[in-house]
This record gives C-alpha cells, sequence and structure tokens, in this order.
C-alpha cells in the first residue's frame, strides 16, 4: 500500500538525498518543497525585490499570481528539476545568494500558503515523498511516515560547503555556516509555520550515520 512520506528538518541534514533515494527505491514521486521556496526567491532576485538591506514585500505578493512554478522530471538525472513560468532555473536556485535571502521570502505568509496549496495538490496521490520545514505539520499533519532530520551545524556547513566547492561556487566554509546559522534561526522564529518537529515524527541525527546506514534505517521504518 502507498503511503505518503513527509521529510523535514534543518538545512543541509541531507533531506532531499535521502527523499530521492526513497524515492527510487518506492517508485515514489519526490518533491523538494525547498526548491519551491528558492524559486521565488530567485524572481524576488530578478526583480530586484530583495537585496541584503531592502525587501519589497508588497510587491512580492502583489506579483505572486503571475509567479508559475513546475517540477518536470529529467529521466538523464533521475529526479525532477524546477521550472519558473517556463525557464529551467534548477542551477540558479541552489547559489549561495538564493541561499542568503530565501528564508526571508519564506517568511511571507501569503508566499506559504501559494505553495502549500500547489504541494497539497502534488500529493493528492499517495505514493509521495515531500522534503521541507512543514511537511509533517502543515502540507500533511495526516502523512503515515514523519522524519525529522537534525545534524550538527558544523556537519551541516561542511556537506554544503564541499557541495558548492564541487559546483566551482567561490564560498569560504565560515560564509556557508553563517548562512546554515543564519537560516536555522529565521526558519524557527519565524511567525507563520515555525520549523518545529511534529509530535508524531520520528527523530534521525545523521551527524554520525552515513548514508546507506540512514537509508536502511528509513526503509525499514516505511515497511514496518
Ligand atoms: O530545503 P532547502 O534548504 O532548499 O530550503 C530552502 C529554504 O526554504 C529553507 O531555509 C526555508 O527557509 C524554506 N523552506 C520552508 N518550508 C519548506 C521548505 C523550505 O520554509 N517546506
Amino acid at each position: 500500500k502507498k503511503i505518503t512520506i513527509a521529510i523535514d528538518g534543518f538545512s543541509s541534514t541531507g533531506k532531499s538525498t535521502l527523499a530521492k533515494q526513497l524515492a527510487k527505491k518506492l517508485e515514489y514521486v519526490y518533491v523538494d518543497t525547498g526548491a519551491m521556496y528558492r524559486a521565488v526567491a530567485f524572481f524576488a532576485m530578478q526583480h530586484n525585490l530583495i537585496g541584503t538591506d531592502f525587501f519589497d514585500k508588497e510587491s512580492l505578493v502583489d506579483a505572486l499570481p503571475i509567479i508559475q512554478l513546475e517540477f518536470k522530471f529529467n529521466a538523464e538525472l533521475g529526479f525532477a528539476e524546477m521550472y519558473l513560468n517556463g525557464e529551467n532555473v534548477e542551477k540558479q536556485i541552489r547559489t549561495i545568494e538564493v541561499s542568503n535571502f530565501v528564508s526571508r521570502v519564506a517568511a511571507v505568509s501569503e508566499v506559504r500558503s501559494k505553495l502549500v496549496e500547489q504541494q497539497q495538490e502534488m500529493g493528492k496521490n499517495k505514493g509521495i515523498v515531500m522534503d521541507g520545514r512543514d511537511i509533517g505539520t502543515v502540507v500533511f499533519p495526516d502523512a503515515e511516515l514523519k522524519i525529522f532530520m537534525t545534524a550538527s551545524a558544523e556537519t551541516r556547513a561542511q556537506r554544503r560547503f564541499d557541495e558548492l566547492q564541487a559546483k566551482g561556487d567561490n564560498v569560504t566554509y565560515e560564509e556557508v555556516l553563517k548562512n546554515v546559522v543564519e537560516r536555522d534561526n529565521l526558519d524557527t522564529s519565524r511567525e507563520d509555520s515555525p520549523l518545529v518537529i511534529a509530535d508524531d515524527a520520528i527523530e534521525i541525527d545523521n551527524s554520525y550515520l552515513n548514508k546507506e546506514e540512514q537509508f536502511d534505517a528509513v526503509l525499514e521504518l516505511v515497511n514496518d
């Protein structure tokens, strides 16, 4: 029987790696909700609505009806890529600049309600793995399996730093650590749907687990 799997947790805890592995193994659909918030943040950047010291929330909210988000499956990569108004933005949304702004954009209630609605629509049919911050609490409070992933900020920053470096992004470890800690703070302190662990979620601290160990542990939970 197919179920809904909600994977929440702090940034760079390996949520998407785990979610992708599960989706592949179980032949489920994988939805990366962070990509959607990132795409909206990228839109705001493109239109000069957000910067280090300004954020024109009102104009972003006004523009929401014309922000069209879509996932398109890329068979070569084996997962879906994010499209913003018809354009593939998968690369653009993974930069440190977008990471620096996304949590401020994700704190806007109107942004959240638009994306949550779309996510609920995508997950109407069982057989879905969705990762984010509020999947088990807000998007699918009735999900059959909820995982909450944690790891120390340093572990997470090191992982993200290695990823960005491999992509040729010119960042320092300190910059990445600062971003990870800032996003944690913004995500846990925002008024609308703050990052909290659902009562019925299973917490996994993967500071000391490798990808295989973690995957096996979660697969066992699915089969229970
Ligand atoms: O998962 P990822 O790190 O790509 O998410 C980027 C940001 O989007 C998070 O730091 C958070 O601010 C926001 N987000 C959210 N709710 C979700 C998914 C992501 O607020 N369900």
